[in-house]
């Protein structure tokens, strides 16, 4: 794994967690975790709970994104919130195209088009999410519906910045259901996202994290990381108790040491 590809480990809360919740567990988390572990964190909380979880991790390392972000600066977009806006919190990235946002508020692959170009030249990383549904994969869409996202996705990334997104290879079919890729499919789906984006720019290619997500708890996710392509875990569930967080955060750290 190269140097740039530092393994990474996001918590995504979903709709869980009050301000309240979100203190308490960056107190938690900040007292469990091995510091100086080579590993990228970052949690991603509700809208609400972001300036607790922000000073919940008092100025550690623990990167804290969004789950959404609107593509424009302001506007009259009721009930939306804007790459300064996050700014302005303390956030440093935020969360793209997660398969639930696009299952049950419609979000785009237009849409995202613009998210993308728009959270980079705010300051903001984005982690971009891309997945295949379990019919897809059954009728042997997953390259084609893969290669759709990502090209519509990074189209208006300007090569030089296409290393700053984070990709999240989600199997839909995986979100929650218990039911983790294998390592090998996983390997595969994300080697490909990989080679799209090398595509575009070969040096990108080889810096990109691309992670994995989709029922990753701490006993499977050493196996998951091992893979030469997967750079780190996208992790929802688990994410929900720092424990499980702190364990697969260690189970990243191992790669960081072979
Ligand atoms: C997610 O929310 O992105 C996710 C992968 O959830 P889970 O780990 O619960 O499957």
């Amino acid at each position: 794994m190269p140097d740039a590809r530092r393994p990474y480990i996001a918590g995504n809360w979903k709709m869980f967690k009050t301000s309240a919740d979100a203190r308490e567990y960056g107190q938690r988390l900040l007292s469990r975790l091995p510091m100086g572990n080579g590993v990228e964190l970052a949690l991603c909380a509700p809208f609400t709970a972001l300036a607790a979880t922000l000073e919940g991790l008092n100025d550690s390392e623990i990167k804290v994104l969004a789950q959404n972000m609107h593509q424009e600066r302001e506007g009259a977009y009721t009930g939306e919130v804007s790459a300064p806006m996050l700014l302005e919190l303390g956030v440093h990235g935020a969360l793209l195209g997660h398969s639930e946002r696009r299952q049950y508020f419609n979000e785009t692959d237009r849409a995202l088009q613009e998210k993308v170009p728009a959270a980079l030249e705010a300051g903001l990383q984005p982690m971009l999410c891309v997945g295949e549904t379990e019919e897809e994969r059954e009728a042997g869409e997953t390259q084609r519906k893969l290669r759709h996202q990502v090209q519509e996705a990074l189209e208006k990334v300007p090569d030089d910045r296409l290393a700053d997104v984070v990709i999240a290879y989600e199997p839909i079919w995986a979100i929650g259901t218990g039911q983790v890729a294998t390592p090998d499919l996983a390997q595969d789906a994300i080697g490909f996202i990989r080679a799209l984006v090398g595509d575009r720019s070969g040096d990108a290619a080889q810096r990109v994290r691309v992670l994995y997500g989709g029922s990753v708890k701490p006993d499977n996710a050493a196996e998951i990381l091992a893979q030469p392509d997967i750079d780190g875990a996208l992790v929802g569930g688990a994410s929900l108790d720092p424990d499980g967080v702190v364990e697969i955060v260690k189970a990243a750290a191992e790669q960081v040491q072979t």
